[in-house]
Formats: C-alpha cells, sequence, structure tokens
C-alpha cells in the first residue's frame, strides 16, 4: 500500500514488550519504570490479528522488537506464527543478546529470517556503564551462537552513546574477523536519547578510515532498511551507517510501528497513530480493523524533524516502548 506521499509501506516493526533485561542510559531510566500491567500489552492473538490485516494491505516484513522481544515468553512460537501468514515473507528480530542463545534453536526452526543483535562495546566496564548491567558475555555467547548458524542473516547494531575513537574501531574490528555487518545508529534526540552528545556519521567514518584505510561506498543494500553500506579493503563483512538525522531518509520510509500496548504510530517522531487494542477489544470486524491501519499509513507523516523546534505533537513515549 502506499501512503499519501507515494511511499510503499511494507514493513512493520511490533514491539512486544516495553519490558527489557537491560537499562541503556540512552533507552531506560535506570530506576521507576512504570511498566505497561500485562493486561494492557497486546496477546499474541491481537499481534496475529493486526498482522493478518497488515498483511492484506501489503506488509511483507515483519520485524519483532520491545523493550527486550525475547524477555516475552513463545517470542520464538509468534515468530512462526507470524511467518505463516499468507503475504508476510520475512520476520527479523532485533534483540539485546542477552537470551539469544537460549533460544536460538526455536527461533530458527520457526524460520526466522534475520537477527539483529544490539551491542555498542566489546569493553566490559563500558558495557557496564551504558547498559547498567553485567551481560556482556551473555551477548557474545549469543553473538557467536547466531554466527555459527547455517544460512542466518545476523547484523550488529551500535549505538554511538560513548565517544570514544578505540571503540568505534574494536566495534567496527568485529567486521573484520567475522561475515558480520556492523552498522553504527546516529543517536536519534527520541525519549532518553535526548540527552546525549550526538556524534555522526561522518565523524566516525574519519575514525575508521584512519585505522583500517579507504572506505567506498557500495549500491547493494541489506534488509529492510534505510542503512548504507561500506566495504573496506580485507574485512569480511561490511560497515553501514543509519543516519537519521545527517542523511534524513524520509522519503525512502518504508515502515509503520505498532506498540507493545497496540498503538500504531506513523512515524516515530510523532505520537500521532491509531489505538488498535481499543478497537479489537471494542469488538471491531477485520474490515474495521483493516480500514483503522490503512488510515495510519495513508496519513503517515511526511518527515521527521529532529533538532527542529519541539511541538506539542512530539513523542513523549521512551524508545524502549516504541521498539526503536
Ligand atoms: N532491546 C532490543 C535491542 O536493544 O535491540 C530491541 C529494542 S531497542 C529500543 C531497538 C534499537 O533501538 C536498539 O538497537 C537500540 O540501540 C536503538 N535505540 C534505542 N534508543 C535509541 C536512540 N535514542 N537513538 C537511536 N537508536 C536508539
Ligand atoms: Fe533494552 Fe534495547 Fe532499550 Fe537497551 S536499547 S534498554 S536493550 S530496549
Amino acid at each position: 500500500m502506499l501512503d499519501k506521499y507515494g511511499r510503499t509501506i511494507d514493513y512493520l516493526r511490533i514491539s512486544l514488550t516495553d519490558r527489557c533485561n537491560l537499562r541503556c542510559v540512552y533507552c531506560m531510566p535506570e530506576e521507576g519504570i512504570h511498566q505497561i500491567p500485562h493486561a494492557e500489552i497486546l496477546t499474541y492473538d491481537e499481534i496475529l490479528r493486526i498482522s493478518q490485516c497488515a498483511a492484506e494491505l501489503g506488509v511483507r516484513k515483519i520485524k519483532l522488537t520491545g523493550g527486550e522481544p525475547l524477555a516475552r515468553k513463545d517470542c520464538a512460537w509468534l515468530a512462526g506464527q507470524l511467518k505463516a501468514i499468507p503475504g508476510i515473507e520475512k520476520v527479523t528480530l532485533t534483540t539485546n543478546g542477552i537470551l539469544l542463545s537460549e533460544q536460538l534453536g526455536a527461533l530458527t526452526e520457526a524460520g526466522i529470517d534475520a537477527i539483529n543483535i544490539s551491542l555498542d562495546t566489546l569493553d566490559p566496564e563500558l558495557f557496564r556503564q551504558i547498559t547498567r548491567r553485567d551481560s556482556l558475555d551473555k551477548v557474545l555467547e549469543g553473538l557467536e551462537a547466531a554466527l555459527a548458524c547455517p544460512g542466518l542473516s545476523v547484523k550488529l547494531n551500535c549505538v554511538p552513546a560513548v565517544k570514544k575513537k578505540e571503540n568505534f574501531v574494536a566495534m567496527a574490528g568485529l567486521a573484520k574477523k567475522y561475515p558480520l555487518h556492523v552498522r553504527f545508529i546516529e543517536m536519534m534526540p527520541i525519549g532518553y536519547g535526548k540527552k546525549f552528545p550526538f556524534q555522526d556519521e561522518e565523524s566516525i567514518k574519519a575514525i575508521l578510515e584512519e585505522a583500517y584505510g579507504p572506505m567506498t561506498l557500495i549500491e547493494e543494500r541489506f534488509g529492510n532498511g534505510p542503512c548504507h553500506y561500506y566495504k573496506i579493503e580485507g574485512f569480511q563483512g561490511k560497515i553501514g551507517f543509519i543516519s537519521a538525522v545527517t542523511h534524513k531518509f524520509c522519503s525512502q520510509c518504508n515502515r509503520v510501528r505498532l506498540t507493545a500496548e497496540g498503538y500504531l504510530k506513523g512515524c516515530l517522531q510523532f505520537q500521532e497513530g491509531t489505538d488498535l487494542r481499543a478497537l479489537l477489544r471494542g469488538g471491531c470486524t477485520d474490515g474495521e480493523l483493516t480500514e483503522a491501519i490503512r488510515s495510519v499509513i495513508w496519513e503517515k507523516p511526511v518527515s521527521h524533524n529532529f533538532y527542529e523546534a519541539q511541538t506539542e505533537q512530539d513523542e513523549v513515549r521512551a524508545m524502549s516502548q516504541i521498539g526503536g
């Protein structure tokens, strides 16, 4: 389906939970988190019904996110059910990796197509400072296990939360050591991310070129999104950048987002959207549900305006509540 600006919308990101086993400083507060009561979170049946209607409108790819999606029971089961919906071609997952090694078998059996692991540093002390937890070993175990899975597409997402040259060099070095694409995501001024100093793509690229030599932009795209990639001589994987701030890609945006409590959003930055849970629990027909999804897609905002004047329409949810 097209939105009113002519963009094809074929990608749905579903947040399964607002809960997480980490407390990344740019995403969640340390304490005092208001957790959505279980009864207010969409059930798997409700998620499947929404996904079926979305597939009828042309959604082809689904990403499971959170909070931490693997912290919700039977995430792999849901992935399998989503894959079985006619029209859905790819179901992928973004995870902090802590529970990955134990759930990887179930996820691959369910037919998961790709896994993105979020990891910002290989330094245990920095990891503890960024995530407020000591779980680096578990994440690395998950990463190794995923890389050992034949045919599974694995990527690594790194938010430059700490401005340390050697950290960027070490993270990019994983793409040298493994056939793994390492992507740097510009910090977005959403929720707790607003408080962080901004590190742009060009400055990280300059640091990496100094350490590893020239980086050559490639045309090839991997996955659902707006990441652009560079190759470096001698590297098995590519280095990617998702630069929502300095390389605004809204004209190619292909996605809508469903929060854990069932609110369908057209754009990360704005609150605008529709409460699908209220419709579902009010006894709507599939036709009414499809119409509500169609309307959010059609009305999808033309673009974000991060770092411009804040408005009352701006999102007030934390990233952990939206799913990134
Ligand atoms: N817990 C899972 C994880 O960390 O992958 C899924 C949810 S998390 C919100 C999804 C992605 O959003 C992660 O890669 C995280 O680093 C990223 N993220 C969180 N806050 C952000 C911000 N302010 N700007 C850019 N990316 C952010
Ligand atoms: Fe949890 Fe992911 Fe947010 Fe970190 S970025 S606190 S792992 S939801």
